[in-house]
């Protein structure tokens, strides 16, 4: 047999595309998720179901966005679950999570077995959206899932660590073996929860900033703060924050990146009275 085709589907390369076979591993992530019937669910990538009809047997209503234009019209005419979804057959990197929480009245609770291939860019999208979002819960390469929880000093630890951790609170829930899926992706898996902090734990006054000091820094890894952030940061204000220059950005927290942050929004604001 192809092991490419599931359940009379191609399974597209280009859209990341490794369905879920797995009925004990379907069944962790759903009593994970826990969805409840007056909540607002929406499921990035649903593609032939395999989260979208347990989750769906538990809402009356549930929404769907779905890229492939044949797996959207599958879900359109599906048995049970198709009267229940709305589903927008579009890119989920372009869509408006705001604009779907006002018209529901409350915060999104968001899930998917992401396309591994865009799910970096995609969290960094939904992060812009944290104040529309209660949680998300997402299947990722479990490498992903280790950058997102990594602490200063260990390898993993990087600009997606910092902004992830500036925005959330994250709890790994559950690895996953590449036979879990079909075809099976060639890494390891791992579920994620992302909880949106309602108060930042270091309030930064620009996010913009952070990004900006975050890839600066990360960009030049193997360089000292004090060379790599030159251009951004005045000399004394490392030891004015108490930072050390000579650290590289893998030793620095996220609270001291936000302090970073701070001070530039501050100095920039000066520079322009
Ligand atoms: N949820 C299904 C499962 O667990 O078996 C499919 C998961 S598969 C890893 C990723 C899904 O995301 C596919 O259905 C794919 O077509 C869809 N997809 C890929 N890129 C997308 C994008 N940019 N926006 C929305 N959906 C996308």
């Amino acid at each position: 047999m192809n092991n490419r085709v599931h359940q009379g589907h191609f399974a597209r390369k280009r859209f990341g595309q490794n369905f879920l076979n797995d009925q004990y591993i379907i069944e962790s992530i759903v009593s994970a998720i826990h969805p409840q019937r007056d909540q607002a669910l929406v499921e990035i990538g649903p593609g032939l179901g395999a989260l979208t009809e347990p989750v769906g047997e538990r809402l009356d209503s549930l929404t769907v966005v779905e890229l492939d234009r044949d797996l959207a019209a599958r879900l359109q005419t599906h048995p049970f679950l198709g009267p229940k979804l709305t589903i927008f057959q579009q890119d989920a990197m372009k869509f408006d999570f705001a604009a779907l929480a006002e018209e529901r009245g409350q915060p999104l609770r968001v899930f998917g077995n992401l396309p591994y291939n865009i799910s970096t860019p995609l969290m960094f999208h939904l992060f812009s959206y944290t104040g529309s979002i209660k949680d998300m819960h997402f299947m990722l390469q479990k490498e992903v899932v280790n950058r997102l929880v990594a602490g200063p000093g260990s390898k993993a630890y990087g600009r997606l660590s910092v902004m992830a951790q500036y925005y959330c609170q994250i709890i790994p829930v559950l690895e996953v073996p590449p036979e879990s899926f079909t075809p099976a992706p060639k890494v390891d898996s791992a579920v994620v929860r992302l909880v949106p902090y309602t108060e930042p734990q270091h309030p930064v006054s620009d996010v913009r900033l952070l990004s900006r000091i975050t890839t600066e820094a990360f960009g030049k890894r193997r360089k000292t703060l004090r060379n790599s952030l030159n251009h951004m940061v005045a000399a004394g204000a490392l030891e004015e924050l108490s930072i050390d220059p000579t650290l590289r950005a893998e030793n620095v927290s996220v609270a001291q990146y936000c302090q970073l942050a701070n001070w530039l929004a501050k100095h920039q604001d000066e520079a322009q009275e």
